[in-house]
């Protein structure tokens, strides 16, 4: 009898519990050798006041067992309650999530009987760093936070990946020509390390035609490696594109855990009615056995798994009048895999054991990371204000005025839009007002010269003591700098 791996449960919300039961009764109907240690996360520890959903006995199993197979959970809606995803993915370092998604045509129905597809999403940073600001009475903002060690994480496990799992493209979707510094970093780090696979094809594409591709011909797609927000939606594209949401499953590695779960949420909508499908669970359930390095047992879950699909019972999220025998519950469809363990699919692919497959679980890749040394030269700040006029060149001069002898007003922008000098009378202004200030002696940027001179912090600081004392609201400032002499901040729209 081999050694049980401990591992922790949690059973989650809504279908969770339901899917949950299903999946565990097949992986010991199959031999799995796991231990499972129960934890209890998301609704009801909100309610119990645990602001992100967890509390200390769960980190101590995870801690203890490494492994979390999750059930999707509900997040209470209004203020003041934290992602439990969000937290489990940033504090444990699972920096790599992982979906792969292949069409199981023609036992489940799709238009993309080729669709072959694994999404490797950044899974730490961008809008999901959760740092959120009302900043004045009419305008809130979301933080963009892109690190460099971040992308290149990321960016050489989606070339590991591809490369030991037999896969031959590699394909980055950003948004860089719209944001050039964060997703532009995405994309740069993408071109550097890929030069160190050139045996794999490789592209870019920008994400929201990508996307459009994406849902038009999935076939054409290899693996694609992405930002958080945009391999959050692609992903369910893409799953929902093979057949249905509830299939897929995917894993979320870092170099101190792992975390498996569905793709979908808790389906509070279908909750408790026993209807629910468990595949995408279960699929999690499969990279998880690999991972723990029991993969003949994967391989009978999964190829049960195939033929119960194959043999036409489905759950009603795929159940299809033309082409299923049965539409069943997800008791029902757990039953099935269950008399069919030790059996081969006869038309889709099986998986076996010690192959790369899409199933397979992701290749782990040693992070070495440098710390780069960088000359970093203030050379200005922007100054965000609330104020509630309503005509910029008022502010404009009254900054102006406020500015010197050190530094100069340069620019002031309204939601990015330069508003002064020389703004146009149609803008419209909200309250939150980005006034940028640089040396007084800077010179206008050409080709050659980036057309700043450096700054003191003080100078900086002086002048948000001025704009105080003459009762203009500072809000927020970011340092203008120039990283080896490059300019590293976006340019205000007309400077
Ligand atoms: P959802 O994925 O729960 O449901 C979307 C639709 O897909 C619903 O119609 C649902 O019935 C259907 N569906 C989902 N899973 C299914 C399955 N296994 N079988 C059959 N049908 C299935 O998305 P939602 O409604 O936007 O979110 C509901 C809750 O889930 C929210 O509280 C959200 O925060 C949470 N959520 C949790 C996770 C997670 O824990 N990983 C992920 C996404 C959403």
């Amino acid at each position: 009898m081999a050694i049980k791996a401990p591992i922790t449960v949690a059973v989650g919300d809504g279908i969770g519990p339901e899917i949950m039961t299903q999946t565990l009764r097949i992986l010991e109907a199959a031999g799995a050798a796991i231990e499972p240690e129960f934890i209890e996360v998301g609704e009801q520890m909100y309610l119990a006041g645990q602001a992100s959903g967890i509390g200390p006995e769960a980190w101590d199993s995870l801690r203890r067992t490494g492994v979390l197979l999750k059930a999707p959970i509900t997040t209470p809606l209004g203020g003041g309650y934290k992602s439990l995803n969000v937290t489990l993915r940033k504090t444990l370092g699972l920096y790599a999530n992982v979906r792969p998604t292949r069409s199981l045509y023609p036992a489940v129905f799709t238009r993309h009987p080729n669709l072959d597809i694994v999404i490797v999403r950044e899974n730490e940073e961008d809008l999901y760093a959760g740092i959120e600001h009302q900043q004045t009475p009419e305008v809130v903002q979301c933080l963009k936070l892109v690190s460099r060690p971040g992308c290149e994480k990321i960016v050489r496990y989606a070339f590991e990946y591809a490369r030991r799992h037999g896969r031959r493209h590699v394909t980055c979707m950003t948004k860089d020509n719209i944001m050039k510094l964060t997703d532009g970093l995405f994309h740069r780090v993408f071109m550097e390390i890929g030069q160190e696979y050139p045996d794999l094809g490789q592209d870019h594409q920008i994400i929201d035609i990508g996307t459009a591709r994406l849902a038009d011909t999935p076939e054409r797609y290899d693996v694609i490696v992405t930002l958080n927000l945009y391999g959050d939606i692609i992903s369910d594209v893409v799953a929902q594109l093979a057949g249905s949401v509830g299939l897929a499953g995917s894993s979320n590695i870092g170099d101190h855990g792992a975390l498996f779960e569905a793709i979908h949420g808790s389906a509070p909508d279908i909750a408790g009615r026993g209807i629910a499908n468990p595949s995408g669970l279960l699929q999690a359930a499969v990279l998880m056995l690999v991972h723990l390095g029991q993969t003949e047992v994967a391989a009978r879950v999964h190829n049960a798994w195939l033929c119960a699909l194959e043999d036409g019972l489905h759950t009603a999220d795929i159940y299809r009048a033309e082409t299923s025998i049965a539409k069943v519950s997800t008791e029902g469809f757990a039953d099935a895999v269950i008399e069919r363990l030790g059996h081969e699919p006869k038309h889709l692919a099986p998986f076996k054991a010690g192959e790369t497959t899409a199933a397979a679980a992701p290749a782990r890749p040693v992070a070495t990371y440098e710390r780069p040394v960088v000359e970093q030269q203030l050379v200005g700040s922007d100054i965000f204000v609330c104020w509630s006029g309503f005509k910029p060149n008022e502010l404009g001069e009254m900054l102006s005025k406020l500015a010197g002898p050190d530094l100069k007003l340069k620019i002031i922008t309204n939601r990015g839009v330069k508003v002064y000098p020389d703004g146009h009378a149609e803008t419209f202004c909200t309250d939150h007002w980005r006034c940028r200030f640089v040396a007084a002696n800077a010179t206008v940027a050409t080709a050659t010269q980036v057309g700043y001179t450096p700054v003191q912090f003080g100078q900086v600081l002086d002048l948000q003591h001025r704009l105080t004392e003459a009762g203009i609201m500072v809000i927020k400032t970011e340092n203008l700098y120039l990283m080896d002499g490059q300019r590293a901040f976006s340019l205000g729209q007309g400077e």
